[in-house]
């Protein structure tokens, strides 16, 4: 990202990103911190191209990412990057299996389906193949969305908040598998969360205040963070 800025509203504006320049390079995870509205989220739509920014440039592999263009946008994230929604984005009339198997049909991606069945065995879902999204408990829907995210291993993984729903041992079990996506098949990981402890298993963490990023930690440095963020407060911290 290239200062990149967003600014939402018409009358009352508010600038949700603010000239953020920003690289994340092949292979590595980043985790995204800061207070609510900060812009997590406006950053990592944006990045993806599911938003449109009002200014700057984004560059995927040194190519540029029209994102004015929503046809060759969605073209480009198709089998590219995957999303893992804050608020999970299930389609309330497939089961489990469908919405998995749904961004590759989509794209024309042929899943093999013991890959499939074993993303699902990772993520603890095996035995809800068939059900619907409303039969599912809210971590459960949100190990659907990030099974689905992931299925296809796309070379972007975007995660907004994927471990929010979920208790300590199932957000381990997400944050070891975003982990190997990394470090195993070289896919580049951006998570957003509120928790240090999923945090730390970034390779570099980045602090967001007002649209901006202020502050920045890598691993194994990152592993403080839990220490970092008590001691953060928005505002105080120097650009
Ligand atoms: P949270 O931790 O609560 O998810 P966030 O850091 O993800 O917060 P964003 O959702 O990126 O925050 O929002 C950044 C700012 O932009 C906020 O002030 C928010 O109110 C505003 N905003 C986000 N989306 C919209 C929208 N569609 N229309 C208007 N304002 C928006
Ligand atoms: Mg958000």
């Amino acid at each position: 990202l290239e200062k990149v800025s967003k600014t939402y509203g018409d009358k009352v504006r508010v600038a949700a990103l603010d000239d953020v320049s920003l690289a994340l390079p092949y292979g590595t995870f980043t985790a995204v911190m800061g207070p609510s509205g900060s812009g997590k989220s406006t950053l990592l739509n944006t990045a993806s191209g599911l938003e449109r920014a009002d200014s700057g440039r984004i560059l995927i592999g040194g190519q540029e990412f029209d994102t004015s263009d929503e046809t060759a946008a969605t073209r480009f994230r198709r089998g590219r990057v995957g999303f893992v929604f804050q608020a999970f984005n299930l389609l309330p009339t497939l089961t489990v299996w469908q919405n998995v198997l749904l961004p590759a049909r989509i794209a024309g991606i042929t899943v093999d389906k013991r890959r499939a069945r074993q993303v699902l065995d990772r993520v603890g879902l095996s035995d809800r193949l068939n059900h619907r999204p409303a039969e599912l408990s809210g971590g459960q829907q949100q190990r659907v969305a990030i099974a689905r995210a992931i299925v296809t291993r796309p070379a972007l993984l975007f995660a907004d908040e994927p471990t929010g729903a979920l208790d300590s041992a199932r957000a381990a079990e997400v944050l070891v598998l975003l982990g190997e996506a990394v470090r195993e098949y070289g896919q580049t990981v951006v998570m957003v969360t509120h928790d240090p402890v999923a945090a730390a298993y970034a390779d570099r963490v980045l602090f967001l205040a007002d649209g901006r990023i202020v502050d920045e930690m890598r691993a194994p440095e990152a592993t403080g963070v839990a220490a970092r963020m008590a001691a953060f407060r928005p505002g105080k911290v120097a650009a």
